[in-house]
């Protein structure tokens, strides 16, 4: 089983590397399919590559990933333990947004990648990600509130770049942090009690065609536009 969720990821980061569904691949240096533990707990989707994440074909490896280890260690968890990827998976040009007709492009290799790792919690970083799971959410509102569905938590987080440019929101951040221990143990529990049975496993394949109903419209902004990824 484990050979095979392994397998079957590592064929999805296949797919994403020559993938051209989309025009983001031209001019990238590498795709970013994702990295970690593929029996994670926690998923962590944020928005797309920044340069380093294109350089090195890693996400979260710039200063936002600086800053997601250190929100990660000072919860008592490793990078390793966790699975990280993004909403795209090429770098943006000059780290703009994500199109819609981008992240439904990319949706299908997502979808997969969740309904493989079947984590526990869905952490969202930012607004993209969060728009998924909370199409009418503002991040200002709802960061660190989640929501119990499908046998998991789908829990929203500021984007640590975000943060990185607004010091500010560093306390809310590494309080929001400190509460997903609690969130995964409530998932634990729930899944136990039977409340909540865990997710079915994935109805669609990468080489489906992706639903267009399913995709959301891009998420309202709370503020002034912010390229997240410059970091
Ligand atoms: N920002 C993102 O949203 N994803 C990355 O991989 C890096 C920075």
């Amino acid at each position: 089983m484990s050979q095979d969720r392994a397998a079957a990821l590592a064929a999805i980061a296949d797919q994403i590397k020559i993938c051209t569904r989309c025009p983001l691949y031209e001019g990238t240096l590498n795709a970013v399919p994702g990295a970690g533990n593929i029996h994670a707990e926690i998923m962590f989707i944020g928005e797309g590559p920044g340069f380093h994440e294109d350089k090195q074909g890693l996400p979260f490896v710039g200063r936002s990933g600086d800053y997601l280890t250190y929100l990660l260690n000072l919860i008592g968890l490793k990078r390793e333990e966790v699975f990280i990827t993004n909403v795209v998976k090429h770098r943006p040009p000059e780290n703009r947004d994500p199109t819609p007709d981008e992240m439904l492009a990319c949706k299908p290799y997502l979808d997969e990648q969740i309904a493989l790792i079947d984590p526990l919690v869905i952490a969202t970083l930012g607004r993209f990600s969060m728009a998924r799971y909370f199409p009418d959410g503002k991040i200002s509102q709802i960061h660190g509130q989640p929501k119990y569905a499908d046998g998991r938590a789908y829990y929203p987080f500021y984007h640590p770049a975000a943060v990185l440019r607004n010091p500010g929101l560093r306390k809310t951040m590494e309080e929001d942090f400190h509460r997903l221990l609690e969130v995964i143990e409530n998932v634990k529990k729930r899944r136990d009690s039977g409340e909540t049975p865990p997710a079915p496993p994935a109805a669609s394949s990468p080489s489906n065609s992706p639903d267009a109903s399913e995709v959301t419209n891009p998420p309202e902004s709370d503020g002034p536009p912010q390229q997240l990824t410059l970091f």
